[in-house]
């Protein structure tokens, strides 16, 4: 090692560039799904089917209904930083779409191999399309790094879009051996789609592993979130949950709103189960999920851990989207007070229902 000497700085080449970016957005099999499905709620989809082979490493397939995308578009539809969502950066403020960055779909393409079919309303003539709705046009394409490998194909009908992606992680030895052995992640996917489906109960919603007959997650649309609860998290579950809201009088008087179900004092589990939306964005909040279960230990006799399913709605300009590559985390402005808030909401429904509960059993 000589000082006189530093090293040299290069600019990396734009590929290396796209791929680290991509491994960051797509961390896991799981991750590409949540994108997938993101975009296909987005698109306004009713229905929503996920095939998986492999772990998803081999295949994943997302189907939706939604309202697809145009001919025109498909040239650049998979390049970075491409989307319909965002135009201004202020837009960010008042974003309700799940997506922003236009950089999913690209990602896939710099780790995996995407083939898109979508539907396109239109008519071809002989020289070129025109756009109406009165007819609807079906193409098929393929992408890698990028870039759209051929011309758009007509192909057979789908309802709204097909994205599917193939051989994950092929250029990524050593993330792809991670995956590998492990069906770890085929039980996350399921995970995920148990919980989109019981937050958005007006699409329905299934996951299968290929060939299978049976499907893993299967929701039916329905006007109940309890329902929808009972049919994709078990009986038991839904048995034993009671319904929580903030604020239980004055609306106006909140910065937010919450609407729950939460287990009562008579559910067992070793793992808590925490469904948390917040502006219809599934995330994830560590420290709320540590203040209800500080709750549940000190209220409840037994050891046993809740049930949570939340959606919390707030100003969209009192929440950061943009702090995490996979949108799982966002920032909140009062924060903690949002979670003392809720906190003590969870805490004297729990002791109402386990006194209750104490009353009936001394009767
Ligand atoms: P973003 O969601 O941030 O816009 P993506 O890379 O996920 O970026 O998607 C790029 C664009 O492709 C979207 O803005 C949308 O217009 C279109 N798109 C992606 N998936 C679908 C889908 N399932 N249905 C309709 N359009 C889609
Ligand atoms: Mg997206």
């Amino acid at each position: 090692y000589s000082p006189s000497e530093p090293p040299k700085i290069h600019r990396l080449d734009e590929s290396v560039v796209n791929r680290i970016a991509a491994g960051e957005v797509i961390q896991r099999p799981v991750s590409a799904i949540k994108e997938l499905v993101e975009n296909s709620l987005d698109a306004h989809s009713t229905s929503i089917n996920v095939v998986v082979k492999d772990g998803g490493l081999k295949l994943i397939q997302v189907s939706d209904d939604g309202h697809g995308i145009r001919l025109e578009d498909l040239p650049i539809l998979c390049e970075r930083h491409t989307t319909s969502k965002l135009t201004n950066y202020e837009d960010l403020q008042s974003i309700k779409s799940m997506g922003f960055r236009g950089e999913a779909l690209a990602s896939m393409t710099y780790v995996g191999h995407v083939t898109v079919t979508t539907i396109t309303p239109g008519k071809l003539h002989g020289s070129g399309f025109c756009y109406c709705s009165c007819f609807f046009f079906f193409f098929r394409v393929s992408y890698r790094d990028g870039v759209m490998e051929d011309e758009p194909k007509p192909c057979a009908a789908v309802k709204g879009t097909q994205i599917m992606v193939e051989n994950l992680f092929y250029n990524m030895i050593a993330r792809r051996k991670t995956f590998q052995n492990s069906a770890d992640d085929y039980s996350k996917i399921v995970d995920l789609l148990s919980r989109f489906a019981i937050h958005h109960i007006n699409v329905s919603f299934s996951c299968r592993k290929h060939g299978a007959s049976r499907a893993d997650v299967h929701s039916v649309t329905t006007s109940s979130r309890l329902d929808s609860i009972r049919s994709v998290y078990g009986v038991s579950v839904a048995l034993n949950l009671m319904k929580i809201e903030v604020p239980d009088s004055d609306p106006s008087s909140s910065v937010f709103k919450m609407d729950g179900l939460i287990s009562n004092s008579n559910y067992v589990a070793k793992k808590t189960t925490m469904v948390l939306f917040i502006n219809d964005r599934l995330v994830e909040c560590t420290a709320l999920k540590r203040a209800i279960e500080i709750v549940y230990a000190a209220t409840l006799p037994k050891a046993s851990k809740p049930f949570i399913y939340m959606s919390i709605v707030l100003p969209p300009e009192h929440v950061d989207v943009n702090v995490h590559p996979t949108k799982r985390e966002v920032s909140l402005l009062n924060q903690e007070f949002i979670i003392n808030t809720i906190q003590s909401a969870v805490e004297s429904k729990l002791r109402n229902s386990n006194e209750a509960r104490t009353f009936q059993e001394q009767t």
